[in-house]
């Protein structure tokens, strides 16, 4: 072996050594990007939980404009444009149309005026909830994971750049059920706007590129069932079809 082959094998075996696990490596999440062969790599998943006023006043809320409060779903609960399988254990799954937000940056104590420049790009999203454990949660006052953070429960188009759609914050978004129109509001509706979302969440976690944010949904959510034919979208930005199998 001459010592450039010694250099090279001595290379192989660091890196071998650097990435070696016990288990396989978890796969990364990853989106698809509208007009791009790359993808978004997901780091986390947040969610803003009652920030339309007539979803709020649905679920027997007072809209009035209390501090945003968040939830997490896990990365590989989205589901990339494909059908979405009923959870076990529920009988009352709800749709959550929602405007999604991909980061390419973050940090902590974001002021609202730089929040805009966090943001890849924008989806649309399903916030699919376990409603029935999840009443049962808020009336135990235990946490919503289980309700919220299941396998396959956040179905989500391609990632649209801001650099294609620029920051929408007005315009409809909204859920068709079957052929029927379900759910129906527009962005200008959300209590939080987004930048207002990317600071409050930011005084609590360290935001990072690859964070993902679910801003809530406008009013109209309701159950579906298996082979329903659910279609989605935030108008300009995206859309999003599945069947529920
Ligand atoms: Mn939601």
């Amino acid at each position: 072996m001459d010592l450039l082959a010694a250099d090279e094998l001595c290379e192989e075996i660091v890196m071998t050594e650097q990435f070696a696990t016990v288990i396989p490596l978890p796969a990364p999440v990853l989106l698809p990007i509208n007009g791009e062969t790359a993808s978004f790599p997901v780091r986390r998943v947040y969610c803003v939980g009652r920030n339309y006023a007539d979803h709020a006043i649905e679920m027997g809320h007072d809209p009035s404009r209390e501090p945003p409060f968040f939830f997490q779903k896990n990365p590989n609960n989205l589901l990339p444009n494909s059908d979405f399988p009923y959870p076990p254990l529920s009988s009352d799954v709800h749709h959550e149309v929602e405007l999604v937000v991909a980061l390419k940056s973050g940090g902590s104590d974001i002021p609202a005026e730089r929040a805009l420049d966090c943001i890849y790009g924008y989806a649309v999203g399903i916030d699919f909830t376990r409603r029935d454990l999840q009443g049962e949660a808020k009336k135990l006052g235990r946490p919503w994971e289980v309700s919220k953070a299941f396998e396959s429960s956040a179905p989500v188009s391609a990632i649209a750049p801001a650099t294609q759609v620029g920051h929408p914050d007005k315009g409809g978004i909204w859920l068709m059920r079957n052929g029927e129109s379900v759910q129906r509001g527009d962005l200008s509706q959300m209590i939080w706007k987004v930048p207002e979302i990317i600071t409050e969440l930011s005084k609590l976690f360290t935001l990072a590129p690859g964070d993902v944010i679910m801003t809530g949904t406008p009013a109209g959510v309701g159950p579906v069932a298996r082979g329903d034919r659910i279609s989605c979208a935030v108008d300009g930005v995206a859309t999003l079809m599945l069947n529920v199998v």
